[in-house]
Order: structure tokens, then C-alpha cells, then sequence
């Protein structure tokens, strides 16, 4: 397996946002709710919203006809759906994604400002000098990355379909060159034995997920089944009963015969699970402990900039509207096509 030394592409405390937790009032809540149905219904738009967004607009995408999902249903569904105009509430790379696969579409986010610390730990100018010295390999990136970083890439994979599309690749000879997500890569490694080199990016949520502290946890609830994203540290996946995509997650609670859970990734997936299994009890794995900083709050901060009056004002002030809407030039939009054609007409 080849060893190659990086720079440590992983955010810093200072560079990730401290986005304070607001909770509305009921009737505010419901008011914006209301309002927000009535414009997405004037502009003939469909909500497109991540498992990670706040449950309010979970609900809303649903109530509205439009989708909760991972990244790779997100994307999907915004190409495959007839609505013109595509609200994706999540992080600037999934509003991206929608855009290149739908580019005669237009696409809004609720704010432009939500980023992701692997999309931002995988600078292009960077990353095309590290393909440059390994020319060689097979280039596959996670969909955690701009359209730049995808426009240079041979795959795009989500953490859905990684596994099946680096083994077929190793099944085939190829040796990879993967990136931003060390700990997804180094699972895939770990699972593929596949030649993998590894960029050195991480997820500032998940990697907050504490070993000791998780074997701690386990103690207190014996029967509960672990349940991890596989953008975790190694330590916390050893742990696993079940490690996968948020999907992945999703369906070993359902199919798990655990009554209890204890869930290593970011706390806004816990509205879905509970509203799909009302009798199972979700206890969120320990982010405390040795290391423990002051962003261990297993809330990506930049999925929680997705707040229900930053949804309303977009589908209701043009000026916002316009300032939030997904541009990319169009040779790395046709170029950014290309690998994400391949993942998603990509057949085990
Ligand atoms: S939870 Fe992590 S991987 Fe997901 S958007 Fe936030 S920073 Fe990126």
C-alpha cells in the first residue's frame, strides 16, 4: 500500500463557524411554514433537503412533494424532477451537484454561506498538483467537494455507493487516488484492500466522535446497537454494529432488531429516525471526552445555517434569490458531469 506524506488538510477550530442554535417560537414556526408552502407553490419550485437539516424542513420537503434524503438521492432527485426552479436545502456542494446535472434548471440554496469542511479542505489548485505527481491513478473524489475538484476527478462516489465503485475499480487493476475524506478512504481501504492514496481531509462533525468515550457509552446501554458513519475515526468504526451512508443508517435502525441506538453521525438525521421507528430509543454517540473541542456538538454548523427564515427569505425576496443562486461555469460544469454520469449510471 503506498505511504505518501500531506499537509493536514483538516479545519481548524477558527475556521468553522459558530452558528448559534435558534428555536422560533411555535407560531412563528408554523407562520413560516405556512408561507413557505404558499411560495413554493407560486414559483412552481421543489425543496430538495438533506437528512442534516433541521426537521422542520425536513418535513416541509416532504409535505411539498420534494425529497429528504443523502446526497446521492438529492441528486437524483433534483436531475429527474420536472420543476424548472430547485430549492437544495444542505451544503453549497449538493446546490452545486444539482446544478450540474440539471444546468438548465435554476438552482437556490436558503444560504450560499453553508460550506463543508471536506469540500474546503480540498483546495483544486492543491489537489490538481497532487494528481499531477500521481498520474498514474485512477482519481476518485467524494461528492463532498466542489465542482472544481470534481471537474478534475475520473469518479465522484457518495458514501452510498464508495465501497461497490473502489472495489469494481480494484477488481479492475486501478490503483486510486482518493479524496477529501481520510477516514472514509482509509475505510475503504481497510475494507477493499484496494491502493488507495489518501488526501488528508476530514469531517469536522464526525471526527469528533470519541473512541473511549463510545466504549464508555456501550457499558451504559449494553443492548443498544452502534450505529456509525463511516466519516468517523477508525476507533469509533471498530465499534460499529452498522456502518454506512446516512441511508445505510436509516435502514439498519429499521432492520436492526436493537430497541435502542446509539448514532455516530450528525444529530439532525435523528428526526428522521425516530419519525420512522416511534418505538426505538437514539442516544447520540459521545463527542465528549479526551480531545473534545468546542465545536463536539455532532451538529454540522454549516447545515444548521439552513434555518426556516433563511428558506422563506429566498423563495420570497428576489434580491436574496438571486445572491443565492448556484453559477458554475460551464466547461467545469460539462467536465464535473462526466464522473458524476458515471457514479450514478454505475451497476454492481
Ligand atoms: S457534516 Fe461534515 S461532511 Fe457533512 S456537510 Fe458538514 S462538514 Fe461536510
Amino acid at each position: 500500500m503506498t505511504q505518501f506524506s500531506l499537509p493536514d488538510y483538516t479545519l481548524t477550530s477558527d475556521q468553522v463557524p459558530l452558528v448559534p442554535s435558534l428555536s422560533l417560537p411555535e407560531v412563528q414556526r408554523q407562520q413560516l411554514k405556512s408561507e413557505i408552502k404558499a411560495q413554493l407553490k407560486a414559483l412552481d419550485a421543489a425543496l430538495v433537503a438533506h437528512y442534516y437539516v433541521a426537521g422542520d424542513i425536513q418535513e416541509l420537503a416532504e409535505e411539498t412533494g420534494g425529497c429528504v434524503s443523502d446526497s446521492l438521492e438529492m441528486a437524483r432527485f433534483g436531475r429527474d424532477h420536472p420543476a424548472q426552479t430547485l430549492i437544495v436545502s444542505g451544503v453549497r456542494f449538493m446546490g452545486e451537484t444539482a446544478k450540474i446535472l440539471s444546468p438548465e434548471k435554476q438552482v437556490f440554496m436558503p444560504t450560499l454561506n453553508a460550506e463543508c469542511s471536506l469540500d474546503l479542505g480540498c483546495p483544486p489548485e492543491a489537489f490538481a498538483e497532487f494528481i499531477d505527481q500521481h498520474a498514474d491513478r485512477t482519481v476518485v473524489v467524494y461528492a463532498n467537494t466542489s465542482a472544481r475538484v470534481k471537474a478534475l476527478a475520473d469518479w465522484v462516489v457518495t458514501s452510498s455507493c464508495a465501497l461497490e465503485i473502489i472495489t469494481a475499480l480494484d477488481r479492475a487493476g486501478e490503483k486510486i487516488l482518493w479524496a477529501p475524506d481520510q477516514h472514509l478512504g482509509g475505510y475503504i481501504q481497510n475494507q477493499t484492500k484496494a491502493d488507495m492514496l489518501l488526501w488528508s481531509g476530514a469531517c469536522v462533525v464526525h471526527e469528533e466522535f470519541k473512541t473511549q468515550a463510545l466504549e464508555d457509552m456501550r457499558r451504559v446501554y449494553p443492548d443498544a446497537g452502534v450505529l456509525v458513519h463511516p466519516e468517523s475515526p477508525a476507533g469509533v468504526i471498530e465499534l460499529a454494529d452498522a456502518v454506512g451512508s446516512t441511508s445505510a443508517i436509516i435502514n439498519a435502525a429499521r432492520e436492526l432488531p436493537n430497541k435502542e441506538f446509539i448514532v455516530a453521525t450528525d444529530r439532525g438525521i435523528f428526526h428522521k429516525l425516530r419519525q420512522l421507528n416511534p418505538d426505538k430509543v437514539f442516544i447520540e454517540a459521545p463527542t465528549a471526552g479526551d480531545g473534545a473541542t468546542c465545536r463536539s456538538c455532532a451538529h454540522c454548523p454549516w447545515m444548521a445555517m439552513n434555518e426556516l427564515k433563511c428558506l422563506n427569505r429566498v423563495l420570497g425576496d428576489a434580491i436574496y434569490r438571486a445572491q443565492n443562486e448556484i453559477h458554475i461555469d460551464s466547461s467545469i460544469a460539462e467536465r464535473a458531469r462526466l464522473p458524476l454520469d458515471r457514479m450514478l449510471g454505475f451497476k454492481a
